[in-house]
């Protein structure tokens, strides 16, 4: 697709009518972008692959810049009373005996656990309960083709149907099909780590805690209060062979099953929860870097753009601001088609330092956080029970908790 730089006679006169913008993926990073379209007083179409939508989804966290768009979208209160009520995060060994303890503090910042902590589904849908009725919404369709016109950009449906707008914003999130059709030079970065969650039954041992448990052999196994009388389980291990993330349930649990098999802690009762639960998730963590995140009339936001994982952490922020950024670039846009080039340009000039800020993982992440040996797992408690003391924490604090931008917010125009 190459932008056109003249004024041509096509070019939006919006004293006419207002632009429209297609939105494809609902979940944060698509919601908070078509919040701030419609805030402009743009007509918003948002297309989601599955059938209705995706409240499901996992524990995240808001933080640092993301705070501040949260405040702006007027959302900070309504995300406070729905957060998964952790206090703090807690270390332990296989017998349950805490070897590191970072409580959050209310008014000292946030720690491991933040502040703010909400279920993916939650914040989506608060987000989303904030859009009116004249935002449309496509479900159980997706993109296949996409076309420049004279006039803005056309897609073809996988269900027949043809949509145009005068924007396609790509917000489908790490494994976007959209963006790989427009984009043949995408970096995946393999991670070496699969991660698998879902939701298991709560028992009378469970409590507020994230706790988490690094077993030898690279593995790893957490345990996460919600707000729903559940709890939360992530399995994680080392790996560099892929495609458990394509098989289905039981081939997921089973292979789980053989590679958890000897670990003992609350591992069993993991295994057993996943082999009962419709929610399991399993994903081969990668980062994504794009040499541009707009070409012509289509931009990228969220993971689909600059997936960090949760190893990184601050994906659901960068997913905020991502909107938030790219309203603001769009606030000032004239019309024209070589004013869109540079009200994009100026979304990726924002965002692209704070994006590479985000994605850089401490030294040493992921092999030192999953020791293969038993002395390697001995070494990473005693740096957590060193970290977790008082001025352990204190230091952990002034080093950063969470993904803060350098420079302020862009205003709208
Ligand atoms: C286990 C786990 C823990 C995490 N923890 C944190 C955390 O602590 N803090 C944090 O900030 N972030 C965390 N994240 C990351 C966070 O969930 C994402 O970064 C965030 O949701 C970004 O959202 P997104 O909208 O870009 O993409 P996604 O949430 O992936 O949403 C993409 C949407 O697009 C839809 N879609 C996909 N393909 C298409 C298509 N072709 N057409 C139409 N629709 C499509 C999908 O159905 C989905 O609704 C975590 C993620 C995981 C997996």
């Amino acid at each position: 697709m190459s932008p056109d730089h003249d004024h041509r006679p096509s070019d939006l006169d919006r004293t006419e009518r207002p632009p429209h913008a297609l939105v494809s993926g609902a979940s944060i990073a698509g919601t908070a972008t078509a919040f701030w379209l419609h805030r402009l007083g743009w007509r918003v179409t948002i297309l989601e692959r599955a059938t209705g939508f995706r409240a499901g989804g996992q524990n995240i966290d808001v933080r640092g810049s993301g705070r501040e768009v949260l405040d702006r979208m007027g959302l900070t209160e309504a995300v406070r009373a729905r957060t998964t009520t952790e206090v703090g995060t807690r270390f332990v060994d296989e017998h349950d005996r805490p070897v590191g303890e970072f409580p959050t503090v209310p008014g000292e910042g946030d720690g491991l656990t933040a502040e703010l902590e909400i279920l993916r589904g939650d914040l989506a849908t608060l987000v989303a309960d904030t859009l009116p009725a004249e935002v449309r919404w496509l479900y159980g369709d997706r993109i296949t083709a996409v076309r420049e016109t004279a006039d803005g950009v056309e897609v073809d449906l996988a269900g027949g149907g043809r949509e145009s707008a005068d924007l396609l914003v790509v917000a489908e999130g790490v494994r976007s099909s959209t963006r790989d059709l427009i984009m043949d030079d995408v970096v995946h970065d393999p991670l070496g780590l699969y991660l698998a969650y879902g939701t298991i039954p709560r028992t009378d041992d469970d409590d507020r805690w994230w706790r988490w448990y690094t077993a030898p052999g690279s593995r790893q196994a957490t345990l996460r209060p919600d707000n729903r009388g559940t709890v939360r389980a992530t399995l994680a291990y080392l790996s560099d062979s892929t495609g458990l993330e394509t098989a289905d349930h039981d081939a997921v649990v089973s292979s789980l099953q053989q590679t958890f098999a000897d670990v003992g802690w609350q591992v069993p009762r993991i295994l057993d929860g996943y082999a009962d639960t419709d929610d399991l998730y399993v994903d081969f963590l990668e980062q994504i870097r794009l040499p541009h995140y707009a070409r012509g009339r289509v931009v990228i936001t969220g993971d689909a753009a600059w997936s960090v994982t949760p190893l990184a952490g601050g994906g659901a922020t960068l997913a905020l601001v991502g909107g938030y950024v790219l309203g603001a670039a769009l606030s000032r846009w004239d019309g024209t088609s070589a004013g869109l080039d540079r009200a994009l340009s100026g979304y990726e000039q924002w965002m692209r330092p704070f994006v590479d800020q985000v994605q850089k993982l401490p030294p040493g992440v992921p092999r030192l956080a999953y020791p293969h040996s038993r002395l390697g797992v001995s070494l990473l408690r005693g740096a957590t029970t060193l970290a977790g003391t008082r001025p352990g924490r204190k230091v952990g604090r002034l080093l950063g908790s969470g993904p803060q931008a350098d420079q302020p917010l862009p205003p709208f125009g």
